[in-house]
C-alpha cells in the first residue's frame, strides 16, 4: 500500500496545527508550523473560515496525516469500522490504534510512526514467533512484539535501547525496557487514545 512520501511539515502547516509527525525535531526550534504557521502556497495568506464540511475534512485529513494513511486505505478502515457494532467512531480510533507501525511507535522502539513503519517494512521487528514487514498489521490482545536477532546488532537499536528508559507507554501496552520487548495486554479503550483530531467529525464526513 502507497503512502505520502512529500514533506512531513507542510501536512501540519496544511492542517494548521503541530501534527508531531517528525518525533523528537516537533520539540525543537525547527519545527516548520512554529516557523511558518501560514498554509503552504499562501506566503502572506491567512486561512479562511471553514464550513461544516470543511471542518469534517480537515479532521479526516488530520487522522490519515497522524497514521500515515492514504485515501483509500483510511477509507476502509472506516468501512471496517462501520460494520462492527457499537459506535462507529470509537471502533475506527480502536482499529487506527491496533496498527503495528502504531504500537511500535506507542511501545518508544521509534520516535515517530513513520519511522516505526519503515522499522517494519525493513524486516526489524516480530510479531509473537513472525518477521512480519507490513505496517497495517493489526494487533490482537496478547500479541507479542521483539526484535530481529539481527537487527539488535544494529546503530538504531542501540540508541534505542539507551533511550527506551525515558518512554512512557500507555496502559495498554507493556514493556521490558531490558530486553526491548512489548506485549499488547488489552485493546485499548476508546477513551484511553489521546487523539489530536475529532472522530465525530470523521464519521460525519463519511456518512454524507
Ligand atoms: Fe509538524 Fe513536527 Fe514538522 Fe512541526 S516538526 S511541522 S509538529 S511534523
Amino acid at each position: 500500500m502507497g503512502r505520502y512520501t512529500g514533506p512531513v511539515c507542510r501536512l501540519c502547516r496544511r492542517s494548521g496545527e503541530k501534527l508531531m509527525l517528525k518525533g523528537a525535531r516537533c520539540f525543537t526550534p525547527k519545527c516548520g508550523e512554529d516557523k511558518r504557521p501560514k498554509p503552504p502556497g499562501m506566503a502572506g495568506g491567512r486561512r479562511r473560515k471553514l464550513s461544516d464540511r470543511g471542518t469534517q475534512l480537515r479532521e479526516k485529513q488530520k487522522a490519515r496525516y497522524i497514521y500515515g494513511m492514504l485515501e483509500k486505505q483510511f477509507k476502509q478502515s472506516f468501512l471496517k469500522a462501520e460494520s462492527q457494532p457499537g459506535v462507529t467512531g470509537d471502533s475506527l480510533l480502536v482499529l487506527l490504534e491496533r496498527r503495528l507501525d502504531n504500537i511500535i511507535f506507542r511501545l518508544g522502539f521509534a520516535d515517530s510512526r513513520n519511522q516505526a513503519r519503515q522499522l517494519v517494512q525493513h524486516g526489524h521487528i516480530i510479531l509473537n514467533t513472525r518477521k512480519t514487514d507490513i505496517p497495517s498489521s493489526l494487533v490482537k490482545a496478547g500479541d507479542k512484539i521483539s526484535w530481529r536477532e539481527g537487527s539488535k546488532k544494529t546503530e538504531y537499536f542501540k540508541t534505542a535501547l539507551a533511550g527506551i528508559e525515558a518512554k512512557m507507554t500507555p496502559g495498554w501496552l507493556s514493556l521490558d525496557k531490558a530486553n526491548m520487548t512489548g506485549q499488547v495486554l488489552s485493546l485499548p479503550a476508546p477513551a484511553d487514545i489521546e487523539a489530536l483530531f475529532d472522530v465525530k467529525a470523521i464519521v460525519e464526513y463519511y456518512s454524507r
